[in-house]
């Protein structure tokens, strides 16, 4: 079981942002931006381009409303949308408010915000959703 499998499953704790029958969003631990945020297939997937066609778009679909929730909770220029997948075996979209194109850089330190903060970022993400 990956750890996002876990994650869905509510065996360890996230910071829930959406969820449906197939996908479920939550946010990043080490985020590169105030309500950078994972999307997630149900279905255990290694590499998203490895999902069958239909998953893939439903889940396009999935982040873009969620996207919609981020933008409405935190007004940024775009939401940024990157897939990477070198850490966690297990397909994930990460979605970034973006004030400039610095906001999407990965190497740089990452925030470390207290999680009274976290869980309000998400719980008005959710709220948007
Ligand atoms: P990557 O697989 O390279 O796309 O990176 C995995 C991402 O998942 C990183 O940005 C991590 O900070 C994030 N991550 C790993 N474990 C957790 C967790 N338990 N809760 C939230 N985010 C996580």
């Amino acid at each position: 079981m990956t750890i996002f499998s876990r994650i869905i499953a509510g065996e360890i704790p996230s910071y829930k942002c959406a969820e449906d029958d197939r996908f479920y969003a939550f946010l990043d631990i080490n985020p590169v931006a105030k309500a950078h945020t994972l999307v997630v297939p149900k279905q255990e997937v290694d590499y998203l381009f490895d999902l069958d066609d239909d998953t893939l778009a439903a889940m396009t679909v999935f982040a873009k409303r969620v996207a919609k929730a981020i933008q409405q909770a935190f007004p940024c220029r775009k939401v940024g949308m990157a897939v990477l997948g070198l850490e966690v075996n297990h397909a994930h979209i990460h979605l970034i408010p973006l004030q400039s194109e610095g906001d999407m850089d990965f190497r740089k330190e990452k925030l470390q915000l207290p999680a009274e903060e976290m869980q309000a970022i998400a719980d008005k993400i959710l709220e948007n959703f």
